[in-house]
């Protein structure tokens, strides 16, 4: 009898909490490339319901080993079709459906992620639920979230971030690009997560550098911004030492986000 009731009580509090689940926080060739920094994505429990964000390298590893049980996934999301993004997509759509035993679930991805030269196996998509491509400026649904892909990166491939809603937060993910005009607006949120890869501009190559995030979260004011994505040089400058920097140059809470590290949207209640 009391036990029961525990068990009760228990489910009540992991279906009503809002986490995301860092499975890696590696970016970049070398760093990705050496394992230097995990690269499994991003794990989402929005009150029960459970999806993954860029699968990269490793994902299958990172989540099995934090008993992230693959089955339970309602979804997953490719912001590109880069390799330490959807590395892993094979592997854990497989997971997802127990080798399509279950099929159930959803992947969302940009159109050239799944065209000429498909991140997917073929044999995979009848294990899906549905295969639903990413457009600029358009919303979705899995269950009771609500998600957008409000406008379309600078990258070499075609790539979104995106923005999240649940019942009682927001959030959003600003992936790979080159900084230009308009990305910061697109993403105002509670929690911001950025992918920083250099701590330098490096002009020719299209990816966000720690003064482009410092700029992004002055402009935007989250209540808490996280950065990812590390490339070598952001690492060897101790991200955990530039995010306090950060915080104090900005006045918003800024993080750096480690392997495994899980936050608790409910953190944003008392920023
Ligand atoms: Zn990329």
């Amino acid at each position: 009898m009391f036990y029961s009731y525990n068990y009760v009580a228990m489910k009540a509090e992991s279906s009503s909490s809002d986490t995301i689940t860092f499975l890696g926080t590696a970016g970049a060739r070398i760093m990705v490339a050496n394992q230097i920094l995990a690269s499994g994505g991003l794990w989402l429990n929005l009150s029960g319901t459970e999806i993954l964000i860029d699968p990269g390298p490793g994902c299958i590893v990172q989540s099995s080993k934090r008993k992230l049980r693959a089955e339970k996934l309602s979804a997953i999301i490719l912001s590109h079709r880069h390799l330490d993004h959807s590395a892993d997509i094979n592997i854990m759509v497989e997971a997802m459906t127990q080798g399509g035993f279950k099929p159930h679930g959803w992947l969302f991805a940009p159109a050239d992620a799944l065209d000429t030269e498909p991140v997917l196996f073929s044999y995979l998509r009848s294990y899906l639920e549905g295969i639903e491509i990413l457009k600029e400026g358009k919303s979705y649904s899995i269950g009771n979230i609500a998600f957008a892909t409000p406008i379309r990166h600078i990258h070499p491939v075609e790539t979104y971030g995106m923005s999240f809603k649940t019942a009682e937060h927001t959030f959003a993910y600003i992936t790979d690009s080159r900084h230009f005009d308009g990305l910061c607006h697109s993403y105002g949120a509670e929690l911001l997560i950025i992918n920083v890869v250099f701590l330098e501009p490096r002009p020719p190559i299209d990816h966000l550098s720690l003064p482009d995030a410092e700029h992004i979260i002055a402009e935007l004011k989250p209540k808490v911004a996280i950065l990812t994505h590390f490339g070598m040089s952001m690492w060897r400058a101790k991200p955990w030492e530039i995010a306090q920097r950060l915080s104090q140059q900005t006045g918003v809470k800024v993080l750096a986000a480690r392997d495994g590290m899980r936050f608790d949207l409910s953190q944003l209640n008392n920023t």
